[in-house]
């Protein structure tokens, strides 16, 4: 058995790593005509150099996870942690949460030098950082407290829940887990966004002129559009949408509107408009919340095997052994939903897309998408395979042919 398991960490990052390589060849080679002339020689050798950047510090930090993985599991350290616990703790449900909790701790620690790395050497290097150190540590001191306070206690129920009703708990766990993302679904943005970002309102102007007058043609409502200081962290642009019904959200970062003409931001927001009226946003909820059900039924099948927390060296079965090697075991299969969840995202944008130059214009949508993707260096021949695995949205060049000219 624990042979299987080192079998899908290894073969797991051999496919990582065979998808970075192939992306990295793929992407020295001479793009599409219609994305050609989009970065001088200047700006290819930069998307490229900063490409093969951020790929080998993914390659290094995935070589060290796995090996660190490899090696806890074959030495025993998972079990000698619980029994660490176990000595001190009597309650197995404390034992269980104190388990999980120092071991995401643990993880947190492993991962903060490539977090460090990947901001302060890589994006600085690239001009893109704007995070500051006090930023960086204070975002991650909020990370931790906001899932410890929200986190916790529902791991807490989960688990308490497994303890009562054992052959059913999987059932009420995930009406419990879905109900909260519901809950996030809605107001997340409202009570979790500001606790990192800064939101305000769009200011008076021709800008807001333009969008009220796209928004109207829509019968959408302008209630919640905020602008974002994404410039605190990055220069990168972005927009999103959150939300449904009344709470629905439409977010631009600061960066964007400084970056893009009127009509181009316009663009991106019809874009995001065309993602809530195609009901994107509350199908992908849905699918995601029923992917859900269906782990939470694996795994209440599964916890019935005491071996899962055996084949890890421990000699009394517990609920956080028997998931870490659950959740292990279930990496295939996480991978071939990805794959799919890709799939459907990257055709959602393109609709969005598509949605955005028949309600809105062509020819602003095309420069939007060009200066977003060529602004953040993005690789514009990317490997299709890459695309496939990793890619939530369409490569450059497809997004510009699906848009038309
Ligand atoms: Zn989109």
């Amino acid at each position: 058995m624990i042979e299987i398991i080192v079998g899908i960490l290894v073969v797991t990052f051999v496919l990582e790593s065979v998808l970075d390589e192939l992306n990295q060849r793929s992407s020295t080679q001479t793009p599409d005509p219609l994305v050609a002339d989009l970065y001088d020689r200047k700006g290819k050798a930069k998307s490229l150099a900063y490409g093969g950047e951020k790929l080998r510090l993914g390659l290094f930090s995935g070589f060290i996870s796995t090996s660190l993985m490899i090696l806890a599991l074959t030495q025993g350290w998972f079990a000698s942690l619980d029994e660490f616990w176990r000595e001190r703790i009597d309650s197995t449900l404390l034992i269980s949460l104190i388990f999980i909790g120092s071991l995401s701790l643990i993880s947190s620690l492993i991962s903060l030098p490539f977090g460090l790395y990947s901001t302060f050497a890589i994006e600085a290097k690239y001009g893109f950082n704007k995070t500051t150190w006090k930023t960086f540590f204070a975002d991650g001191a909020k990370g931790i407290l906001l899932s410890t306070l929200i986190g916790g206690p529902i791991l807490a129920a989960v688990i308490w829940l497994y303890q009562e009703f054992s052959g059913n708990f999987w059932l009420f766990a995930w009406l419990l887990v879905s109900s909260v993302s519901v809950f996030m679904f809605m107001f997340g943005t409202k009570l979790i966004l500001p606790l990192f970002n800064k939101l305000t309102p769009l200011s008076e102007g021709s800008l807001k002129r333009e969008i009220a007058k796209y928004c109207e043609s829509q019968g959408y409502s302008l209630k919640n559009l905020f602008v974002m200081d994404g410039s605190r962290r990055s220069t990168k642009a972005n927009a999103f949408f959150s939300g449904m019904g009344k709470s629905k959200t439409i977010v631009l970062f600061d960066t964007l509107i400084e970056k893009l003409s009127e009509k181009e931001i316009v663009a991106v927001l019809a874009h995001e408009i065309g993602h809530y009226k195609l009901r994107h946003t509350a199908a992908m909820f849905i699918a995601s919340n029923l992917q859900t059900l269906a782990i939470f039924a694996l795994l209440g099948w599964s916890l019935q095997y005491e071996d899962l927390s055996k084949v890890l060296g421990a000699s009394t079965p517990s609920f956080h052994l028997s998931a870490l090697t659950f959740f292990i075991l279930l990496t295939p299969l996480q991978i071939l939903l990805g794959l799919f969840n890709n799939s459907i995202s990257r055709r959602n944008e393109l609709s969005a897309d598509t949605f955005a130059a028949k309600t809105y214009q062509r020819a602003p949508m095309r420069s939007a998408l060009s200066k977003i993707s060529t602004d953040s260096l993005a690789n514009l021949s990317p490997h299709p395979l890459y695309v496939a695995f990793n890619y939530t949205h369409p490569a450059l060049v497809t997004r510009l042919k699906n848009v038309g000219s």
